[in-house]
């Protein structure tokens, strides 16, 4: 992972795009996976149950995307 796709998994989101405007950012395109819930995720889930269950989630596509990659390759 390059500085910049590190900066990008820190502050972007692959719901609400690139914070910084990037056409070619790394956590919209999916080659690397967003740190942190985005601020914009942040005041949608409010709730922290739900906000929980997404990061729970995140986990879940998490794995499927790596099985995915396993069944493509
Ligand atoms: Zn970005
Ligand atoms: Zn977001």
């Amino acid at each position: 992972m390059s500085n910049s796709a590190g900066v990008h998994a820190s502050h972007c989101c692959k719901w609400h795009g690139c914070k910084y405007g990037d056409k070619d950012c790394p956590v919209v395109s999916g080659e690397v996976e967003q740190l942190y819930i985005c601020e914009y995720c942040g005041e949608e889930l409010r709730e922290e149950e739900y906000f929980r269950s997404v990061v729970t989630r995140l986990d879940e596509i998490k794995a499927f995307k790596e099985k995915l990659k396993k069944q493509c390759v």
